[in-house]
């Protein structure tokens, strides 16, 4: 089964050009194998304790990405081999990937999350913040800022979801208008139940985990 939804999205998103993360929190290390084997590579994960386990379990080609929020104490336990932190929602949590991507000797990728939903629970910085830190990339020379991540409104308001998406990728249009590094050129939004719309809005990379895994358990 999971292979079968794996190979389906990937039908659907690489005429587009649309990058596929599958989302593996509360999955097993057999499913997240099973997806594997099916040809998946790209795997997200919300936290650092369950990344760094499973990481150490599973092979050593496979690109991590972080999606969760992240706190500062524990991005030296990541640093070593993360793919793309895609949840940086402060100048402080920078500042940090900063320093123990210089311990590590590595340059690590990352992606600027915006507030984006109504809802407060949901995280990530202002427009303004987000203009802020790509004003000052020098003071971050092993981070990568590689584009914006944005989670929608949970609602059955597809308007609603949508003029999120659409404000995330007017905001990256802005940007990139402004100047950014060439490298700056990823829009991270769209999940199991709203990919379709993120990805008519201009998505350039989706997180799927239901989808593709079935529901999650212990959540
Ligand atoms: C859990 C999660 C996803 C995947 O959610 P599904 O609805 O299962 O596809 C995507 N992005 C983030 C940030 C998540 O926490």
């Amino acid at each position: 089964m999971i292979a079968t939804n794996y190979h389906h999205f990937r039908q659907q998103l690489d005429p587009k050009g649309v990058k596929l993360v599958a989302v593996s929190k509360f999955q097993s290390v057999e499913a997240i194998h099973a997806a594997y084997e099916a040809g998946c590579r790209d795997f997200g994960e919300n936290y650092v304790q369950e990344l760094v386990d499973k990481q150490a379990q599973l092979p050593a080609d496979i690109a991590w990405h972080l999606i969760g929020h992240l706190q500062t104490n524990k991005v030296k336990y990541v640093a070593p081999f993360v793919h793309l932190i895609q949840s940086v929602d402060s100048r402080k949590l920078l500042a940090e990937i900063q320093k123990q991507a210089a311990k590590c000797q590595r340059t690590i990728q990352v992606l600027l999350q915006v507030q984006i939903a109504v809802e407060d629970t949901k995280t990530g910085m202002s427009e303004e913040e987000v203009e802020g830190i790509l004003g000052e990339l020098g003071a971050f020379p092993e981070v990568q800022v590689v584009g914006l991540m944005g989670m929608a409104s949970f609602t059955d308001d597809l308007a609603q979801v949508q003029s999120e998406f659409q404000q995330l990728k007017s905001l990256f249009d802005r940007l990139v208008a402004q100047g950014v590094p060439a490298y700056f050129n990823q829009i991270s939004m769209g999940m199991s139940g709203d990919w379709q719309l993120a990805v008519e809005e201009g998505s350039t990379l989706v997180r799927i985990g239901s989808a593709i895994f079935g529901e999650r358990k212990n959540q």
